[in-house]
């Protein structure tokens, strides 16, 4: 089985070398032991990074075929520079995981074991998030629960580390949308699946490349790309604010027929204003939020645009050394 690793990489120059130095070792000692073939390799994605991630990646790639370098036009994110990996690796599967090295790397044989013995797609889930702040932990947890409520299926504790067969990856291909949000997507692929488990660790080198804008544009995507809840949910709320205001109507109408009470008040003429005031505006952004996507989604722009792909044709010799130095 041919094995590719597909590897994001936005501004991680002080990572590569770690992440490196870890994974060169684990291939060719997988490739030794006969569990993936020898042509087996590792892409990178640069996802536009503005440090010296690409001149890293290049280099590698002049060294080893065990090495392509996919330079993406700009940077366009997380889940599309995975796309682009996914759908351009060559691998018979392919297991995508992050540059920082927080994933386990142990769990990649037993990946690549549950694969050969007929799983088709692998998920690789967190046990323990020791490393991740409180309130990383905390939105997290929340924010499952709200998508499951959704009806959005997801694997919990599941990031984008996982293996995924030709297959798999053939019918992801088949998905035009521009609002990408992988973790949602693939589980409703179908396909013969399981779990592997693993604790994830500190960020080896650099810092998160994932500020919290960048979180809550995901957790955004997450839902409005599957659920139409939320628009129900303003159905339901426009239900219960009609049945209040006619309940208003009746009180007002007894006060003004049967007492002698009939000076409306201030606060019964201004609540209302601020409240569906409020209501209106909270459910024109949650409409505003699915028009967005139904724009994006109709222009059907390219999701990314590769600039040039590095890498050694078999049969063309290295021009640099193992040690990184150019061959005389
Ligand atoms: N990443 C990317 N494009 C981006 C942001 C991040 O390709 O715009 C990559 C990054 O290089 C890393 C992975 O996505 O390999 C996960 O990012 P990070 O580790 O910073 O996220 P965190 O683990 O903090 O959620
Ligand atoms: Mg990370």
């Amino acid at each position: 089985m041919r094995l590719s690793l597909v590897i994001p990489c936005y501004n991680e120059q002080e990572a590569l070398p770690h992440t490196v130095a870890a994974l060169e070792p684990l291939m060719r000692d997988l490739m030794a032991r006969g569990k993936i073939s020898a042509d087996s390799n590792i892409w990178f994605i640069d996802d536009g990074s503005r440090d010296d991630t690409w001149p890293v990646i290049e280099t590698l790639t002049q060294r080893s075929p065990l090495f392509v370098g996919v330079k993406l036009s700009r940077n366009r994110g997380h889940q599309n520079a995975l796309l682009a990996g996914l759908l351009s690796a060559d691998g018979d599967a392919v297991i995508s995981i992050d540059a920082d090295l927080q994933d386990d790397l142990a769990v990649i044989e037993k990946m690549v074991d549950a694969h050969a013995s007929g799983y088709e797609i692998v998920y690789g889930v967190r046990q323990a998030r020791d490393t991740d702040t409180v309130f990383k932990r905390w939105t997290a947890l929340r924010y499952y629960a709200l998508l499951r409520f959704m009806g959005v299926d997801i694997i919990p504790n599941h990031a984008d580390f996982r293996l995924m067969g030709r297959r798999s990856i053939a019918a992801l291909g088949q998905h035009a949308e521009v609002n990408l949000f992988l973790r949602g997507i693939i589980p409703q692929l179908g396909f013969r699946s399981t779990s592997v488990y693993y604790d994830r660790r500190e960020r080896v080198a650099g810092e998160s490349k994932y500020p919290l804008r960048k979180m809550i544009k995901l957790a955004l995507d997450g839902i409005t790309s599957f659920s139409p809840v939320p628009l129900r949910l303003i159905a339901g709320l426009g239900g219960i604010v009609c049945v209040f205001s006619l309940v208003m109507v009746v009180w007002v109408l007894c006060v003004r027929l049967f007492t002698d009470r009939a000076l409306p008040g201030w606060a019964s003429t201004t609540v209302p204003i601020y409240l569906l005031g409020g209501v209106q505006l909270l459910c024109i952004g949650i409409l505003g939020e699915y028009v967005a996507k139904t724009y994006a989604e109709t222009k059907g722009r390219p999701r990314y645009l590769i600039e040039r792909v590095e890498r050694l044709e078999p049969g063309e010799t290295p021009v640099r050394r193992s040690d990184g130095e150019p061959v005389r």
